[in-house]
């Protein structure tokens, strides 16, 4: 298993140059997210070798040529030629399959140097493909590509899951392992181009009903050399399926499809024209709603809570005014003792309440008479002493602890009667490897006996989750310009804001006031730990 998730976090990781050929396909699928933009367009020759050549020099390692359907493209095998002789370590295409019915023509890609073609093929018999690709015969056509190149280069198969075929999922998988293909990603439709136009009613389908066709084609990744992914996946419905569930971090990917609309979004104010009963199907829905409160923080007029760090001191000066009429404060997030002494020394004086992030809570006791701070966050446990934190709560400060490893320990050093002052957080781990190397279990006894859990939901930590400040800014997530700056911010969403709950939380008392539990710690813990509770 851990090797396993190694390979899918450094899958993540690799950098991926996807270069579009054409808007060209001699498909028409019913869930098509690009059926606007098919206007037959080739890029020229050139055009493309020039996308190649810039992808490597940006430390591209792999290389997807795609479209439309790029095999359509005149000139789709010297790409392949050409992205080699750039030096890309893996040259992978995606395709309907149909052209690689031509042997020849399968030929020519594996000589070139192709080392990856991912079919899609949405079903394992003539009627259900070709009734969900909109052409009679693509089935034929394209199971003959997949025998002109299974066991010469690697091959494997994108299903995309709609209404129709999900019951038939588990023999679908079963048909294309019998041909010897071992690696599958499932992905999810998105309510755009033809699919929401369209066929949603024919197509978009109910979790709950289909739970039970989607978890026993789950069961075949147990198989011995099976690799089974997903993408855009709903983690709701991957229950007992933890593992499947999509890193987060590809969120990158669909920030990057979309980047006009959320640039404008960001620079005019321009909502973007999707918006509305679509949001309720789209993966992207959480952070499209977290875009929005960010962007409407930025613009307001007053401010409760400003996070800054070194490199973005120039910026807090805007925002002092607007915390000073809320009455807010600043967190600044520092992990060297000389940036404290620069915070507790420069800012207490001008701002009412202030709260320091640091992984030395040492050198903030030593600074604490003439710094003034009222809350300290402790990033760590590691180098984090109780005496230091009883001490400090003594002088009648706030203490934040991480929940991590070795925090029943920490708080069982605590004497009971400053734990009040104590709040545990529940830390958003980067990646999923994280949280299974440093969170601790979630029984944690000591929990009941400090004075606030945040980050957790209350059927995990049995205390309601505090209310956090109504507006808040994080300078860290600034470009040169001022600007909110979208890769920092989807970073910023997926460790602060990408939590999510169980289908079965719709039955909680409490799912109104619960944002779930983070992405990641789901990831380790699973959905199964999160128990819906009755009114009381
Ligand atoms: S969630 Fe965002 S991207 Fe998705 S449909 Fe709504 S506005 Fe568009
Ligand atoms: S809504 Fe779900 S996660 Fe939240 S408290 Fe209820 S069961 Fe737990």
């Amino acid at each position: 298993m851990v090797d396993e998730l190694s390979v899918k976090e450094s899958a993540v990781k690799e950098k991926r140059i996807w270069v579009r050929v054409n808007r060209v396909c001699n498909n028409g699928c019913l869930f098509c997210l690009d059926s606007d933009i098919h206007d037959g367009f080739m890029e020229s020759r050139e055009a493309v070798e020039e996308k190649i050549r810039r992808g490597r020099e940006e430390g591209g390692e792999r290389l997807i040529l795609s479209g439309g359907e790029a095999s359509l493209h005149p000139d789709f095998v010297h790409f392949i030629e050409f992205g080699r002789a750039q030096g890309y370590r893996w040259i992978q295409t995606i395709t309907n399959g149909r052209m690689y019915a031509y042997r020849k023509f399968a030929d020519r890609v594996v000589a070139a140097g192709l080392n990856e073609t991912t079919f899609s093929m949405h079903g394992h018999h003539a009627d259900l493909h070709d009734r969900l690709v909109g052409v009679p015969g693509a089935f034929k056509q394209a199971f003959a590509g997949l025998q002109n190149l299974v066991g010469r280069i690697v091959v494997n198969i994108d299903v995309v899951l709609n209404q129709l075929n999900i019951p038939h999922l588990h023999d679908i998988l079963e048909f294309y392992m019998a041909m010897g293909i071992h690696e599958f990603d499932l992905l999810h439709m998105v309510p755009f181009g033809r699919a929401w136009r369209e066929n949603r009613e024919l197509l978009f389908f109910d979790p709950v009903e289909m739970m039970p066709h989607l978890s026993l084609a789950f069961e075949l990744r147990h198989r011995p050399g099976i690799y089974m992914w997903t993408n855009r996946l709903p983690a709701p419905f991957l229950e007992g399926n933890e593992d499947l569930i999509q890193d987060p971090h590809k969120l990158h990917d669909e920030v990057r499809g979309r980047r006009e609309m959320f640039e404008e979004w960001r620079d005019l104010g321009t909502e973007p024209v999707c918006q509305g009963d679509r949001c309720g199907y789209c993966p992207m829905e959480g952070f499209c709603g977290s875009l929005r409160k960010t962007l409407a923080d930025l613009k307001g007029t007053s401010c409760d809570s400003v996070t800054c760090d070194a490199d973005h001191l120039a910026f807090l000066d805007l925002y002092l005014p607007r915390l000073k009429a809320a009455g807010g404060g600043v967190s600044f997030v520092s992990s060297s003792p000389e940036d404290t002494l620069c915070y507790v020394g420069q800012f207490p004086e001008r701002i009412s309440t202030s709260t320091l992030v640091t992984a030395n809570p040492a050198a903030v006791l030593q600074q604490s008479d003439a710094g003034g701070f009222a809350q300290w966050v402790i990033d760590s446990l590691e180098g984090a002493s109780p005496e230091v934190v009883a001490a400090f709560c003594r002088r009648g400060g706030e203490v934040t602890l991480p929940f991590e490893n070795g925090i029943d320990d920490f708080l069982s050093r605590v004497p009971a009667s400053l734990r009040e002052q104590v709040t545990v957080r529940a830390v958003p781990r980067l990646f999923v490897s994280d949280s299974r190397r440093l969170d601790p279990p979630l029984s944690v006894g000591l929990l009941a006996t400090v004075g606030e859990v945040v980050g957790m939901p209350i059927c995990l930590s049995g205390k309601p989750t505090p209310e956090e400040r109504e507006v808040r800014v994080d300078l860290r997530l600034m470009n040169e310009e001022g600007k909110l700056d979208l890769a920092l911010f989807t970073d910023w969403f997926v460790l602060q804001e990408y939590r999510v709950k169980s289908l079965r939380c719709a039955s909680c008392a409490g799912s109104p006031r619960c944002e779930g539990l983070h992405i990641n710690a789901v990831r380790n813990y699973g959905l199964g730990v999160l128990v819906p509770f009755e009114e009381d």
